[in-house]
């Protein structure tokens, strides 16, 4: 019942059939991150960064890279959701620490993965926003305590999640009282074998017409190649997204965590400049 109310509350606050003031409507379409950062406004959000932080070192170049771009956030995963149990797992709260010394460099704001609940508490204590991976997207106690947490939620979809289960696992968040969710294309698990998943770029115009959250694409997860990052980052841009998620690597051969699809700081750099220009092109974006 309560998720009837809220889905239709999204759809009515996107196309201004609520009775909301122009700018209320404006500000709730808005997620701010980190006091004085935005999802969902006329910029594009760009938040890139390791897959995982591997050392100080490493995440330092990275983030270097990233504040000379412009880009207002910084990724890196400090818990790891691996496929198989045996693969490097995450630095834990050493990484949380190695981020928070990047926002305090940088100021960077800090997107960065929990795993569980226990995750959440720590995300919360180092971070900006909290990332819920496609592999948790139902975890509905992660989901409940995310709605309780005083950081805002990327919430990426799942390996093979329908809009409407995307869509509701954003309202477990929102139900508890966190409006403060934005949405991650990250490609679906298809018969597809030349790509690691398939990035779902019809996914970007099907939210923006029934939900009034945020969406934003990541192109590295969604195609699991260097060489297809960079056209499909200007595809989802193109199509409408808010944002982009993006990893990025300062000697991507030694990658710990997915570095087939790392982009050297240089694509990394030209990547940014293009799709800037496609946004101002289509700003402001249709929507359906
Ligand atoms: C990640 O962002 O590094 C990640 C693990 O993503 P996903 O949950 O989309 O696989
Ligand atoms: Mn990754």
């Amino acid at each position: 019942m309560k998720e009837d109310v809220c889905q239709r509350l999204s759809g009515d606050l996107r196309h201004g059939r609520d009775g909301l003031a122009d700018d209320r409507r404006t500000a709730l379409r808005i997620v701010r991150v980190g006091g004085d950062a935005t999802i969902g406004g006329d910029e594009l959000a760009i938040i890139a960064g390791p897959c995982a932080i591997e050392s100080r070192a490493q995440a330092f170049a990275v983030a270097e890279a990233v504040r000379r771009s412009g880009a207002r956030f910084f990724r890196g995963g400090a818990y790891k959701p691996r496929t198989s149990p045996y693969a490097f797992q995450g630095l834990g709260e050493e990484g949380l620490r190695i981020l928070a010394d990047i926002r305090d460099a940088y100021g960077l704001k800090i997107v960065t993965e929990a795993l569980d609940e226990a995750g959440v508490d720590l995300v919360e204590k180092y971070g900006d926003m909290i990332q819920i991976g496609a592999r948790n997207m139902q975890n509905f106690s992660l989901l409940r305590r995310a709605g309780r947490a005083k950081l805002p939620v990327l919430l990426k979809r799942g390996l093979s999640a329908t809009l409407d289960e995307w869509l509701l696992a954003a309202e477990y968040i929102m139900a508890e009282g966190n409006y403060r969710v934005v949405l991650c294309e990250r490609g679906v698990r298809t018969f597809a074998q030349h790509t690691r998943n398939t990035m779902d770029l019809a996914a970007i115009p099907a939210v923006r017409r029934i939900s009034h959250l945020p969406v934003i694409v990541d192109p590295s997860h969604g195609t699991g190649k260097n060489y297809m990052v960079t056209p499909l980052a200007r595809a989802g841009v193109a199509v409408g997204a808010d944002g982009l998620m993006v990893e990025v690597h300062d000697h991507p051969e030694l990658a710990l965590s997915d570095g087939p699809q790392a982009l050297t700081l240089d694509q990394y750099q030209a990547l940014v400049d293009e799709v800037r220009a496609i946004h101002e092109v289509i700003t402001p974006a249709p929507v359906g």
